[in-house]
């Protein structure tokens, strides 16, 4: 089966199945044989399942009723839209991602199947959204570190989420703990929507939302016992006033794209910078060498 695979001679519009000790596999008609194996025409059996089209494995996201694919080959990009329009009955909208940039992260989203709706909810960790995928900037691969950094805060902390977006870290934590969250963006779009996310989820925590720049809005805040920092291209440029307003012993949840010796440099700033290493790990891959890190830092 491996071999035949392998050779993309399986017809996966047909099912494998068994009939006494025989197993029948469907072969695609210019399939070439192989040793061992014996081809007998019968009709075969219809398979309801629905392959995803070769080489399009894992190259979506889903936010609602949206699906947002990076696939650059634009045939596979519409094969795929035609394939996830067709075997999924929520997703109204397939996009093609074609980069994010600007200094409010947005995406350039071209529609490839599916009507122009690019307002859609969004639920993750039990936490719900409202967003518009075009005015701003939002991904879902990162559910479960939200996750992770939620379920590490203690009740009684005061947080800052330097750059909030529509405040997911923020919603995610002030859901399950009771923390005062002051969550920051520089996007009128996210803090609108920011807005309208904090109503549709009850909240055991605060969260304040500021519309501004985080480097000028914080240095009217006091301390904190934690900051998020979650701008992966420019976030250590903040570095140093965001550990102004860390409480000692407070944590830093920082995010970055680095390859292996960026990440090492990385690491020795933060030492040199007085901060220990609380955790590291991979969020998701970004190019052949590079990956989103997450660094905890506790400041010594
Ligand atoms: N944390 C959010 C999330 O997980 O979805 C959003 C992260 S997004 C990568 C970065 C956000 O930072 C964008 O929403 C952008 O508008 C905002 N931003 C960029 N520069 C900023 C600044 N100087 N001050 C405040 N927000 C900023």
């Amino acid at each position: 089966m491996k071999l035949l695979r392998a050779g993309d001679c399986v017809d996966s519009s047909h099912r494998v199945f068994s009939e006494g000790s025989d197993v029948f596999i469907p072969l695609k008609e210019d399939a070439a044989g192989l040793p061992g194996i014996m081809e007998v025409d019968i009709s075969g059996k219809p398979s309801h399942v629905r392959h995803l089209p070769s080489g399009t494995h894992g190259a979506f996201d889903m936010i609602g009723h949206v699906a947002i694919t990076k696939i650059r080959n634009r045939k596979r990009a519409e094969q795929l839209a035609q394939w996830l329009m067709e075997t999924n009955t929520t997703i109204k909208s397939v996009y093609l991602d074609e980069g994010v940039a600007g200094e409010y992260r947005t995406r350039k989203l071209s529609l490839i199947a599916g009507q122009d709706l690019p307002e859609t909810e969004y639920r993750e960790n039990g936490c719900s959204f409202i967003l518009d995928v075009r005015l701003v900037y939002f991904s879902p691969r990162l559910a479960t570190e939200r996750m992770l950094v939620a379920k590490s805060v203690s009740s009684g902390e005061k947080i800052l989420d330097m750059f909030a977006g529509i405040g997911p870290f923020s919603i995610n934590i002030a859901r399950i703990r009771e923390a005062a969250v002051t969550a920051v963006d520089s996007n009128p779009h996210a803090v609108s929507y920011m807005k309208r996310s904090i109503a549709r989820n009850r909240l055991n925590g605060t969260i304040d939302p500021v519309l501004g720049d985080s480097g000028t809005e914080i240095n009217r805040m006091g301390l904190f016992s934690r900051i998020i920092m979650n701008l992966p291209h420019s976030a250590f440029s903040y570095v140093q006033v965001a550990k102004e307003h860390l409480a000692p012993g407070g944590i830093l949840n920082y995010y970055e794209i680095l390859d292996q010796d960026t990440l090492e440099l990385r690491m020795e700033s933060f030492r040199d910078m007085g901060f220990k290493l609380v955790s590291k790990r991979v969020v998701h891959g970004y190019s052949p060498r590079e990956s989103m890190y997450s660094l905890w830092l506790e400041l010594q």
